[in-house]
């Protein structure tokens, strides 16, 4: 992981909370302790905001070596 990317802003994890759908497509969320990256509106929430990074786009989590959620897969149709 070459880049450090950073922990939420207050209006970002008020956005994952909520699962807000308005808001996918602005950033994806990486949780370090699964490896897993997520769109805002993913059904499954991370336990902590301290775990939390936020990628610009699903590239960004990519290279930086997580994995898209199987759940809300934040990647697809294409990835941005
Ligand atoms: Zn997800």
């Amino acid at each position: 992981m070459s880049t450090s990317y950073p922990p939420p802003t207050p209006q970002q994890w008020q956005a994952i909370v909520d699962r807000d759908a308005s808001e996918d497509g602005n950033f994806v969320y990486g949780v370090r302790s699964t490896g897993i990256f997520c769109r805002p509106s993913c059904p499954s929430r991370p336990a902590r905001p301290e775990n939390v990074v936020i990628h610009p786009t699903t590239k960004a989590a990519r290279e930086s070596g997580f994995r898209a959620c199987l759940r809300c897969r934040p990647a697809e149709p294409e990835l941005w």
